[in-house]
Parts: structure tokens; C-alpha cells; sequence
């Protein structure tokens, strides 16, 4: 060992990053003159023992590691600058990754040709791990969300959207690529707009971290072909160094939106007339009794239904409700309405409508019937003559229930089918 090696190797010893002192030998073969321990640790190599520097650069460099390395080598020892470089070392512990740096270390006496260099090595290991642990989570997390049946949708303090899941891709008709960094507005309809950006402000300041949005009153996004999106969005927010960032994971509504329809509509329609049943006729009664005082109602009843019925078979008997449903359906004012009590039996509630001028329009009605002067394509190409029955009523003054001018009305009713049917009568 030369005294200059010897005075290297001092040095590098007291250092725990790997240093080594790379050169070549008289016979031009590439040599590792002088290493520290941790050298030795990171290339796998064991301490020289009775051996001595320099070493062949080749024994003690794993050979996977080895071409890359002597390329940096072979480019710090001609072009004279310094080299980076991050290898990967399998030891039997485990792969450790160092981050190498090559330097010039002696140049030629007299001359710029670089004869020896330095190289120092950290352990990015740890570093590394954790990167690939932040890879992993990142990618876990990337799936998770675009796994989601829930559209998922971050926005950043100036409301421009930061991730889009791929559920939010479809449910508002726009790529990931077309809405990242642009405003979140173009997803609310106009309307909502003001009250939007008020709403996420407010939550902005609230000590509340989530929270589903707006239960009153259903909520709407807009999608790319402009039609409104039934949506129930639940809203987070996190603290993203000081800067506050928003989630919102937003589920598409519209199939639930119209089962509720139609289980509404259900509920207060009549199936074979479609007409308003008896549960809606008695709300809506219930509703013209508060808004006006004066409220008329007829009850209808068709004479010998059940003679149809045996004569002509219960299909004709339902035509002939479908027929006396839109008969009477268009005999209404805007106000009215008729609704199917149940059976054959109908109901007319007339706001703002006397006796008189009750009795005056169920007598129309019933001649009409009578004289089949409506237009009615009937199924089996023939007509099915039928008369009605009425019974008008009138609601008392201050009277409050619906149920008891109905029964005045059914009592008025009664009097017309004794009296010989095919006849309006009314309360006396
Ligand atoms: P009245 O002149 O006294 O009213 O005699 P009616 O035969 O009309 O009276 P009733 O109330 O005794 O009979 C009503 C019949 O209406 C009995 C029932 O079978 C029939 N009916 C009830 N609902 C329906 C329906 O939805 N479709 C058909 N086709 N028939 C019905
Ligand atoms: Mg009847
Ligand atoms: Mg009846």
C-alpha cells in the first residue's frame, strides 16, 4: 500500500456512508484502491483479510452490478466531471438501494487526465421502501376509488376539480381528462350555482369534517348533455397543509327518484281510469275546504252496472268506467276534480260552485252519458248504452268535514236511484 492509499484509507474509515477510492493498476485494469467497511457492506464483498489494496474493481462489484457501474466510472475517468448514479444491491438481508456519487479525485501531474476518483455511497433504503409504500397505497387507493359504484369527486379551495373517479366519469358524461383542473361548476346546474358555492363555503368554516348535503329538497347535478341528474351527495374535507380540500361522493338517485314516483302516483291514482282515487279525492277536498267556503261535490253511480257486467262481460263493464272516466274528466273546470270512488261510484268536488250550479253541470253530465254524446272508440265496435244516477251536495256553512257532505251527497243519491235512476236529485 502506497503512503498516499494508506492516508485514504485512514480517512474513509471514520465515515459510515461507503467511500471508495477507484484507480487503475500498471496493467490498466480497473481497482478499487482503497474502501471503507461499508463499501464492503454494500457491494456483499468480505474485508480483504490477508489480502491487500488495490483490488480488481470486477471481485469485489457483484456482476449484476457492474456494467452500469464502470459505465459512470469509465464516464467521470474521461470527460472529468462528476457522475450520479442508484444501484440496487441484493445482499442476503435483503435488496438495499445507494444513491453513488462519483468524483474526480487526482488528476495526472501536469495534465487533466483524471487518474483517480472518489465514490461515495448513501443507503437510500429507507427512502426507497417508503416510496414504494406510498406506490402501493397510492395504487390501492387509485383502485378503491375507481372500483366505487359512487361517483367520487375532490375539489381544491378554488372549487377546480382535482380527482375524478371513473363513476363520475359516466354518471355526468365527461373523461377525467376533460374536467381535472377545471371548475366544478360545470356539474351543478345553473340555478344551483349561487347556492353551491355559498354551501361549501359555509362547510369550509364549519368544525364539522363531514356531513351529507342539503336533505331538504332533492339535489341535481348537470350532465354533460345538459339533463338533470337526481343525485344524494354526502361532503368531507380535509386539511391539506393548510389548504382545504373537499370530497364529495355523490350517488346517482334518478332509479330510486322514480320508483318513489311511481309508488306516489300509485298510491293516489286509480289503475283502469286514471283518474285520482278515493285517498286523493278526500285530500284534495280536504285542501278546497281550507281554501274556499263554498265547495260543491256530486257522487255518480252507474244504473245497473252489474247488468253490464252479465250482459256484456266484465271487460265491457271496465270499458265502459274508462269511457265515463274521461267523460267526466273533460266535464271539468280547472279547478274540479273527479275522482273514482271505488266500483262504479265517482266523485266531482266544485270549488267555488252553488248547489245550483252543481246540480246544473251533473245534469249535463248524465244527459251526455245518456245520450252517448261523447266520442269513445269502444273495443267491440259497439256502443254499451249505460245511465248514471247523481246526488248533489253543497257544504254547509262552517261545516269542517268532507266525510259528512259526502254522505249528504250519497243520501241525494239514494233519493235519485229510488226515484226511478237515469236522474239527478239533490240535498233538500
Ligand atoms: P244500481 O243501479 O243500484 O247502482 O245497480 P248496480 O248493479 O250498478 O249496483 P251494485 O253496486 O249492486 O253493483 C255494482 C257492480 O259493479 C258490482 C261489481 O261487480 C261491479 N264492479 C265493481 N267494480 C268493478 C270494476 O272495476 N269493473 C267491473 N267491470 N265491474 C265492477
Ligand atoms: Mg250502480
Ligand atoms: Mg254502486
Amino acid at each position: 500500500m502506497t503512503e498516499w492509499s494508506s492516508r485514504i484509507q485512514e480517512f474513509v474509515n471514520g465515515i459510515t456512508a461507503s467511500v471508495a477510492v477507484i484507480g487503475h493498476d500498471e496493467d490498466g485494469v480497473l481497482v478499487v484502491s482503497a474502501c471503507n467497511g461499508v463499501f464492503f457492506e454494500m457491494t456483499g464483498g468480505r474485508p480483504l483479510g490477508a489480502r491487500s489494496f488495490p483490488v480488481p474493481f470486477d471481485t469485489m462489484v457483484p456482476s449484476y452490478a457492474r456494467r452500469e457501474f464502470r459505465e459512470k466510472i469509465e464516464e467521470c475517468f474521461s470527460a472529468g466531471t462528476a457522475q450520479e448514479l442508484e444501484q440496487a444491491y441484493d445482499l442476503r438481508e435483503g435488496t438495499h438501494w445507494w444513491r453513488l456519487s462519483l468524483k474526480p479525485l487526482r488528476h495526472k501531474d501536469g495534465n487533466n487526465a483524471v487518474i483517480e476518483l472518489l465514490v461515495t455511497g448513501l443507503d437510500i433504503t429507507p427512502r426507497m421502501e417508503l416510496m414504494q409504500q406510498l406506490e402501493i397505497s397510492t395504487s390501492r387507493f387509485r383502485s378503491v376509488v375507481d372500483a366505487a359504484y359512487d361517483a367520487i369527486i375532490t375539489i381544491d379551495q378554488q372549487h377546480n376539480i382535482t380527482l375524478f373517479n371513473r363513476a363520475a366519469e359516466y354518471l355526468f358524461g365527461y373523461s377525467q381528462a376533460e374536467v381535472l383542473g377545471h371548475s366544478l361548476e360545470r356539474l351543478i346546474p345553473d340555478q344551483f350555482r349561487p347556492k353551491h358555492s355559498e354551501n361549501v363555503h359555509r362547510f369550509a368554516r364549519s368544525p364539522v369534517n363531514s356531513r351529507q348535503m342539503d336533505e331538504r329538497g332533492r339535489i341535481y347535478g348537470l350532465h354533460r348533455n345538459g339533463s338533470l341528474l337526481p343525485v344524494e351527495i354526502a361532503i368531507s374535507k380535509i386539511n391539506v397543509n393548510g389548504v382545504i380540500e373537499f370530497t364529495a361522493i355523490i350517488r346517482d338517485i334518478a332509479d330510486r327518484i322514480h320508483l318513489m314516483d311511481l309508488l306516489q302516483k300509485q298510491a293516489t291514482i286509480d289503475e283502469l281510469t286514471g283518474l285520482p282515487n278515493r285517498r286523493a279525492f278526500t285530500d284534495t277536498a280536504e285542501n278546497m275546504f281550507r281554501a274556499s267556503e263554498m265547495v260543491s261535490l256530486f257522487i255518480l253511480d252507474i244504473d245497473h252496472f252489474k247488468k253490464i257486467n252479465d250482459t256484456h262481460g266484465h271487460d265491457a263493464g271496465d270499458e265502459a268506467l274508462q269511457a265515463l272516466a274521461d267523460v267526466g274528466r273533460a266535464f271539468m273546470r280547472q279547478l274540479d276534480i273527479f275522482a273514482r270512488l271505488g266500483g262504479e261510484e265517482f266523485v266531482a268536488v266544485l270549488p267555488e260552485t252553488s248547489l245550483e250550479q252543481a246540480r246544473v253541470i251533473a245534469e249535463k253530465l248524465r244527459a251526455t252519458l245518456e245520450q252517448q254524446n261523447f266520442v269513445h272508440t269502444w273495443r267491440r265496435g259497439q256502443p254499451i248504452p249505460f245511465t248514471v244516477s247523481i246526488g248533489v251536495a253543497t257544504r254547509a256553512p262552517g261545516e269542517a268535514e268532507v266525510a259528512t257532505l259526502l254522505k249528504r251527497a250519497d243520501q241525494a243519491l239514494y233519493r235519485a236511484k229510488e226515484s226511478g235512476r237515469n236522474r239527478v236529485e239533490y240535498e233538500e
